[in-house]
């Protein structure tokens, strides 16, 4: 281990909620990273979608310097001449009316809570309004998210919770609808679930759920802060099934890859629960923000990296399901991005990115033995074969050290 990395490893300045990978990145184009030793690696993660748009993309950035030396952050106490644009671009994009601009994907999902809750109580008049969402689900940080929680390690010493809400199967209809009661006001759900780890729900499940919330008369929310802006291979993974939500929830991708951008886009009826005073951030909606994500949406659409997404991934997929080695348990997905489940008797996910990260590849994992593979969608065709090999050169090599030698002589 170079002392570089040793130092930065070991500052006990650092608060410990993270434990990166053994590598020091300082520079990254496209789809490449490089360290400070100035290795390239290919970048298989961007950043959890953060980075779909590639790092450092010249249009982003030139959006960005460009606004930042005009006009960064005036607060929404007034209006300005960038984030409507922005906000007009969303909704046409999405198919729905309204639009509210906050920072983190937290911030949507909370932002979405709290119109779901203020629309049953006004519109519903129930008095405790509770939400549905999915067991297994990723929503973010905040401690009214981590309540709803199937995972130990995000909750476990953090309560205590807020009430009003109850987990159902994830892709499960019928579990769902007998799982709604006279106070549920809204089903939230991920269209497939990425940090549980890539998984994938049955066809017909999100145009169920449409259905059901139409004959109960329930709000259907899609939290698509990491599904959304391409990631499978459509603009929003709810048009893969033909349904409009109610509202919907974007961030990471909407960054552009250099900033945090996330909004709550919905119907008219369940935005008008918004009235002046009732909801706000400081930095939510700034002007440099909705100049960068208004951008960032451009390139999505000149560079059609939804389209690049979807024939990529599809390579990147039936590649992986070619893959035959007894340490790959499973693999996931839709369009460019994959979850690799990897048997524990060969390897834990975490000894497969060390040895990946030794060869050049970055990724990460989610639930000790999923490896999450979601390149950047500007990546280049023999960049993610390259990762592609190196993946399989590392499965084989985990398959080896296993495999007792048989005897010579
Ligand atoms: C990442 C993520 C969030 C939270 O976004 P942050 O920007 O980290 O707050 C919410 N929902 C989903 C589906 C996510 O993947």
């Amino acid at each position: 281990m170079n002392a570089k990395l040793q130092d930065i490893r070991d500052n006990p300045h650092r608060a410990r909620n993270y434990a990166p990978l053994p590598v020091v990145l300082t520079r990254g184009e496209g789809a490449h990273l490089y360290d400070v030793d100035g290795r390239r690696y290919v970048d298989m993660m961007s950043a959890y979608s953060a980075v779909s748009h590639g790092h450092a993309h010249p249009r982003i950035l030139a959006a960005l310097t460009a606004q930042a030396q005009r006009l960064a952050v005036p607060s929404r106490a007034y209006f300005d001449d960038r984030l409507d644009a922005f906000l007009t671009e969303l909704c046409a994009l999405t198919g729905l009316d309204v639009a509210l601009p906050m920072n983190t994907g937290a911030e949507a999902v909370e932002t979405a809570i709290k119109a779901a809750r203020r629309y049953g109580h006004r519109v519903r008049r129930l008095a405790d309004p509770e939400i549905l969402v999915a067991a297994g689900n990723f929503h973010g940080r905040t401690t009214t998210i981590i309540g709803f929680s199937s995972e130990d390690s995000y909750r476990d010493g953090f309560g205590p919770f807020a009430p009003g809400f109850r987990a159902v199967p994830f892709g499960d209809l019928a579990a769902t609808e007998k799982a709604i009661g006279p106070n549920t006001v809204a089903i939230m759900v991920e269209p497939v679930q990425g940090e549980a780890g890539v998984i994938v729900p049955p066809k017909g499940w999100l145009a169920g759920l449409r259905k059901l919330c139409d004959a109960r008369g329930l709000l259907l929310i899609v939290d698509e802060v990491q599904a959304g802006l391409g990631r499978t291979g459509a603009w929003f993974a709810f048009q893969h099934e033909n349904v409009k939500p109610d509202g919907v929830m974007l961030g990471k991708a909407l960054g552009g890859g250099v900033l945090p951008v996330s909004a709550f886009v919905g119907t008219r009826a369940l935005m008008d629960m918004f009235t002046p005073g009732s909801h706000g951030s400081t930095f939510g909606g700034n002007t440099l923000a909705a100049a960068v994500a208004l951008e960032a949406l451009h390139v999505m659409r000149d560079e059609k990296l939804v389209e690049r997404s979807r024939d990529l991934g599809e390579h990147m997929l039936s590649r992986l399901r070619a893959v035959d080695s007894p340490a790959l348990r499973d693999v996931r997905g839709l369009g460019l991005w994959a979850g690799v489940e990897i048997d524990p008797f060969y390897a834990t996910g975490r000894e497969i990115c060390e040895r990946l990260c030794e060869k050049g590849v970055l990724s990460t994992v989610t639930h000790q033995q999923v490896v999450r593979l979601s390149p950047p969608l500007v990546i280049a065709r023999a960049d993610l074969d390259l990762a592609l090999d190196r993946l399989e050169e590392t499965l084989a090599e985990m398959v080896s050290r296993r495999t007792p030698r048989r005897a010579v002589g």
